[in-house]
């Protein structure tokens, strides 16, 4: 996956990406990162790059020419890449979009600040508008690097284990089960015992039924959205009867 960015703050673009698993991702060559600062591809003694809105009202609005130079020479290093604008107009982010970009060659997000960019970019540039969620972030920059963050993670090799990625909450439709590691006694309390058994085979059926459970308590709307088979509609089904029971449901 090769990404550039269209930021006014490549700086913090770079540093947090430098960070952890796509740090590690960045050194192996798994992943590759360019950003293009719209400043640089000004012609005025400012670096202007926003001016106000016409029609009035409140803010400032990117300019088309410093982001179109900066596009250009984006393209120039990835000239198949699709133009994925961050915006909370755009398509809500998710895993299946997360595992989308990873195995995209090429994109480059451009990330917008004051109260947008100019229409007219958007109208002739940008081929999709993602939104991280349904709120108003000051810029692309965080959105961005949150998505290259979950996309990354899911290339193969950039995990220890590429299972891990395939057990993520939302990978099977499902929240992830609980985790636990040393002590197995605390004043917290106790890890489950058959977590400390051995028998593989009952641990995988715990954490499916946990999995199954959790996703029911805590986002049943995501349950809607499947049809479980009879050996998970089972496990649910005793998760249930058993969190009534210990929850004096009848
Ligand atoms: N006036 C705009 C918001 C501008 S916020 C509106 O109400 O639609 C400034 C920039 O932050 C946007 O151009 C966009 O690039 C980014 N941004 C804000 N919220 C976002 C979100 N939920 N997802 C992705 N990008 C977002």
């Amino acid at each position: 996956m090769r990404v550039a960015l269209l930021t006014l703050f490549p700086d913090v673009v770079r540093q947090t990406l430098s960070m952890g698993v796509v740090g590690r991702a960045l050194e192996r060559g798994k992943i590759d990162v360019a950003t293009f600062n719209p400043r640089d591809y000004t012609n005025d003694n400012y670096r202007t790059v926003d001016d106000r809105p016409f029609g009035g009202g409140p803010g400032m609005v990117m300019l088309i020419e410093p982001l179109t130079r900066a596009l250009d020479a984006a393209r120039k290093l990835l000239p198949d890449a699709s133009v994925v604008l961050m915006s909370p107009q755009g398509r809500r982010f998710d895993q299946a979009m997360a595992i989308n970009f990873s195995q995209r060659a090429q994109i480059i997000f451009v990330c917008g600040r004051y109260e947008g960019i100019d229409q007219r970019f958007v109208d002739a540039k940008v081929d999709e508008q993602v939104s991280l969620g349904d709120f108003v972030t000051s810029g692309g920059e965080l959105p961005a690097l949150a998505m290259i963050d979950a996309a990354t993670r899911l290339i193969p090799g950039v995990l220890h284990t590429d299972q891990s990625a395939i057990e993520d909450s939302f990978m099977d439709g499902l929240l992830d089960c609980p985790h636990y590691t040393r002590p197995p006694g605390h004043s917290l309390g106790d890890v489950p015992s058959v977590l400390l058994s051995g028998n593989h085979a009952e641990i995988a059926r715990w954490r499916r039924q946990q999995a199954l459970g959790v996703t029911w308590r805590q986002r049943p709307d995501l349950l809607d959205c499947m049809t479980l088979n009879k050996p998970d509609q089972q496990l649910l089904d005793a998760y249930i009867a058993a969190h009534q029971e210990k929850n004096g449901v009848q």
